[in-house]
């Protein structure tokens, strides 16, 4: 069997190209290799109902593990519930879905070392040739993005009684404001287990994990809930872009490959959630009739620059967040958001504002010194600072 494509990585974004390829073409000759021993790694993945398209939400449904109706928000001066429902997917539940469908098809444990347009090398020397090769191997790094970070530890933690919560605490900013814009993101898995995650937007990278740890202990006692056992843990320091220069991006890496997720800059700026951009990928690809390296770079490519174009709106507002807020103050301005409309607030994370919504985003009283927010309107295609 001739191998049509390979996807490098199994990651979030390659799973569900081939899930959405394999649900429309069955037999398809794919072949997804992956490091880990298992499709996703150890994630679990958020994203509320009206990010998606029906369609969407359809084909998604069986990675779904969790869904709650209504998701709440706390500030100092706002508490909120919103009518939007919210999904988890893990990637125990990603693995159990769609490694079945790979079959053979999937190689776990298995190291690319090299990456080319028509093929790879494993790090046994082995080459694979294909007609076109997807490059998902997540995060790239590099120096071509001028980013904030988006970092968190959460505990997965059995609680002794019900915690009482309807739905997930999104933002719980209620809580002392240190390194950056912080609050505490809290999913109720069923009423005694829970994911609770402190969470900052911060200048730099680096996390305290035992003082992070701590705080989510002290956190889960100011809520009145005792945490019988801690069952796990998840870690993650995510990109949220400022500025930068895509091209330079993508000169970086093996030229003329196709790329999916965080590779191809796939994700929502804000957040750095890449979720529904990953699903919208899938079902680009999966439409394509037949696969060549050169088509599949093109698109991919175009799409990313055209992602990057679309979202320029989203690096203003996070440099106001970054560079026009003082630390402590950050809060203020997702305080502010959280008082506009629901429509807006889910076009906002859905990355579908229109004109009037972005007016409305930045007109009245800034929570940001006025000077300030008037330097952050030039972009700078520079590098990360
Ligand atoms: C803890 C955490 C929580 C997150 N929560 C959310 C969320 O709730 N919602 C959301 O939308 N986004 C979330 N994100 C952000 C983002 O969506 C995820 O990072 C997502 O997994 C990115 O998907 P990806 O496919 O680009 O990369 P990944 O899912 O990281 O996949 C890359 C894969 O490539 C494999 N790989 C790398 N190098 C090689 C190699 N040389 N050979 C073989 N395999 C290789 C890796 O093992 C990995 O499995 C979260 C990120 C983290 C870290």
């Amino acid at each position: 069997m001739t191998t049509e494509l390979i996807l490098v990585g199994g990651g979030l974004a390659n799973s569900l190209i081939a899930h959405r390829i394999l649900m429309k073409r069955p037999d398809f000759p794919l072949l997804v290799v992956e490091r880990a021993a298992s499709l996703g790694a150890n994630h679990t993945w958020s994203f509320h109902d009206s990010d998606l398209s029906a369609g969407q939400r359809r084909w998604i449904e069986p990675l779904v593990a969790h869904h709650w109706a209504n998701h709440e928000l706390r500030f100092p001066n706002r508490r909120r519930t919103i009518e939007d429902g919210y999904n988890s997917v893990t990637s125990e539940r990603l693995h159990r879905v769609i490694a079945p469908v790979l079959g053979n098809r999937m190689r776990l444990e298995t190291e690319v070392t090299e990456v080319t347009p028509d093929g790879i090398v494993l790090a046994d020397g082995r080459r694979i040739a294909a007609r076109a090769v997807i490059d998902g191997r997540g995060d790239p790094g590099g120096s071509h993005l001028d980013i904030g970070y988006q970092k968190f530890l959460g505990l997965f933690a059995r609680l002794a009684q019900p915690h009482g919560l309807t739905g997930p605490i999104l933002m719980d900013a209620t809580v002392q404001q240190t390194d950056g814009y912080r609050f505490v993101y809290t999913l109720p898995f069923t009423d005694t287990e829970v994911l609770i995650e402190d969470t900052y937007y911060a200048d730099g990278p680096a996390l305290d994990r035992p003082l992070l740890r701590a705080e989510i202990e002290d956190y889960a006692k100011q809520q009145g809930w005792a945490i019988a056992e801690v069952t796990g843990e998840e870690v993650g320091v995510l990109p949220i872009v400022l500025g930068g220069d895509i091209v330079a991006f993508w000169a970086v890496g093996p030229a003329g490959v196709a790329r999916s997720g965080m590779r191809g800059a796939f994700f929502h700026p804000t957040t750095g959630y890449s979720l529904p951009d990953a699903i919208r990928l899938a079902d680009e690809i999966a439409a394509i009739p037949s696969f060549d390296s050169a088509s599949l770079f093109e698109l991919t490519r175009r799409r990313s620059d055209d992602l990057w174009r679309r979202t320029g709106y989203y690096r203003l507002l996070n440099r106001m967040l970054f560079r026009a807020a003082e630390p402590d103050q950050r809060y203020r301005i997702f305080e502010r958001f959280y008082g506009l409309s629901d429509g807006l607030i889910r076009r906002f994370y859905a990355g579908r504002l229109k004109w009037n919504d972005k007016v409305r985003v930045l007109i009245g009283k800034p929570p940001v010194p006025v000077l300030r927010a008037l330097r952050c309107l030039v972009e700078r295609r520079g590098r990360r600072v």
